[in-house]
Order: structure tokens, then C-alpha cells, then sequence
């Protein structure tokens, strides 16, 4: 159970990494994941720009957002966003919340954000609109509250992606790299579907064509694929969190090859 603690820890900082070099995070947002074995309890990082989330950062919680151990570390302004929304989707095990470039001018017209193509449907097909101010009015646009973040979970409902306006999205998934897909693919379409709409009318997917591509895309070969993609693309940026540690099976293979290629050389 241990180890399996660390490697969900390992992944989830690696998850947030990811989403920062592929330009969906930046100084702000976090990505999060429920605790493997205890369903009351998610990790998320101390206050910290999620490129630079390590393990050693991740602080455990109550769905109601209280460290489980005291901390003096500083905390995220809206880590309640996550549990509320572990409190009302126990298949949810991963949420991300973000303020993408790419999802903003939706968050800003309000106008409809649909699959417009087969990976983008991976976002769900049918994205809610929450407007912080129909139950709250003028905000500082940050959800802090507990009813803030019931209010948006309500909002999410059994979708996968919630708009908000003038703020961002937040994005569930089964497992972290669900979550990941989803973000991502989410992101992909919001850009698409913008400048598709450049050049004329732009119709979605059929609700069969979301609902079926949807299914698709999060099979584990797609999931995986995609996954070890933007995660060579971080190492090879270098900001993968274990670097050292994962390049070194890969060396010493190569140390052991060397000699049978000498001596299969040498024999010819
Ligand atoms: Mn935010």
C-alpha cells in the first residue's frame, strides 16, 4: 500500500508537470488525486506553480479541505474546488482545475464549448456553464467557500469539464491520466473549435459521435500512448520530477549492450 501511496504521489506531481509544459497550467491551477485507499482523504500541493510540484510537496486533506496533519505550509486559495467534488463523484479519483488560455474566450462570451472532433470529445460531451455570480454576486472570482465549491460541483453534475465564467475549467477523470486526457483534449478542442468558427459555421460531433469517440480515447492504449508521449516530451525538457532516478535502468542497459556489439564486431 505504501509504495503504491508513492507511486500515486510520483504520478500525480509528474501529472502536474505535464499539464504545465503542454500550456494548460502556468503559475496558477493545480491538479489533484484522491487518496488510493482512503476515499475521504486527496492530495494536493502546497501553494506552489504546479511545474515545480514534487512528491515532497503534496499535502494530504479531508474533502472539506483541512490538512489532515497541521501544516504552516501556505495552501492553495481553491483546493476546495477538488473536495467537492470528491464529496459528490465517488468514480472520480483526479480533478484538475485551470485557467487555460485556450478554454478563456469561452469562459468569457459563454458561448458553447462542444466536441468538434473525435479526441476533443474525450472532455464529455456536453460542458456546463458555471456563473459564480447567479448565488454568490461579486466575488473575487476565487472559489474559497464551501458552498462555492458544492455550488460548482452541482454545476459539473455527471460531466466531465465545468466552464467558469471569467476564471477557467475544472476537469474530472477515473484516474490521473484520465484527468490528464481529458484536460488536454479539452484544451485542443476549445482551440479548434475557435478557429474553425473563423472560417464558418462549425458544427459538433452527433451526440453518438461524442458519446462513442469519448469511450474510446480513455481505453488504456490511448490513455497510456498519450501519456508516455508528454511525459518523454517533460523529460526531454528536463523537468521531469525523477529524472535521475528513470534514466538510469536506461544506462546501464546501454553499458551492458556495448561489449556484446564489441565482441559480435570482433568476430566478424
Ligand atoms: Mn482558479
Amino acid at each position: 500500500m505504501a509504495e503504491n501511496l508513492a507511486s500515486v504521489r510520483e504520478e500525480i506531481s509528474i501529472a502536474n508537470r505535464i499539464l504545465s509544459h503542454e500550456g494548460v497550467l502556468d503559475a496558477f491551477g493545480h491538479a489533484s488525486v484522491r487518496h488510493p485507499t482512503d476515499p475521504d482523504r486527496f492530495y494536493i500541493s502546497r501553494h506552489r506553480a504546479p511545474q515545480l510540484v514534487g512528491p515532497d510537496d503534496l499535502i494530504e486533506f479531508t474533502l472539506d479541505y483541512k490538512p489532515v496533519r497541521p501544516t504552516t505550509l501556505r495552501m492553495y486559495s481553491e483546493g476546495i474546488i477538488h473536495g467537492a467534488i470528491y464529496q459528490v463523484r465517488p468514480e472520480v479519483m483526479s480533478v484538475c482545475h485551470h485557467h487555460s488560455p485556450a478554454v478563456l474566450p469561452f469562459c468569457i462570451s459563454g458561448a458553447e464549448l462542444v466536441p468538434v472532433f473525435h479526441l476533443g470529445a474525450s472532455m464529455g460531451t456536453k460542458v456546463p456553464f458555471w456563473d459564480q455570480q447567479d448565488e454568490f454576486g461579486d466575488t473575487d472570482l476565487l472559489v474559497r467557500t464551501a458552498e462555492e465549491g458544492a455550488s460548482l460541483a452541482r454545476a459539473l453534475g455527471e460531466n466531465w469539464t465545468v466552464l467558469m465564467r471569467r476564471h477557467g475549467a475544472t476537469v474530472a477523470g477515473t484516474s490521473i491520466r484520465e484527468m490528464v486526457f481529458r484536460t488536454i483534449y479539452g484544451c485542443v478542442n476549445a482551440e479548434l473549435q475557435w478557429k474553425a468558427q473563423q472560417q464558418g459555421h462549425v458544427q459538433r460531433l452527433t451526440p453518438g459521435e461524442a458519446s462513442r469517440g469519448g469511450t474510446h480515447n480513455i481505453k488504456p492504449g490511448p490513455l497510456e500512448r498519450a501519456w508516455d508521449f508528454w511525459e518523454h516530451r517533460l523529460r526531454m525538457a528536463g523537468g521531469h520530477p525523477n529524472a535521475a532516478a528513470k534514466a538510469k535502468p536506461a544506462a546501464a542497459k546501454a553499458r551492458s549492450a556495448k561489449p556484446k556489439r564489441a565482441a559480435k564486431r570482433k568476430r566478424r
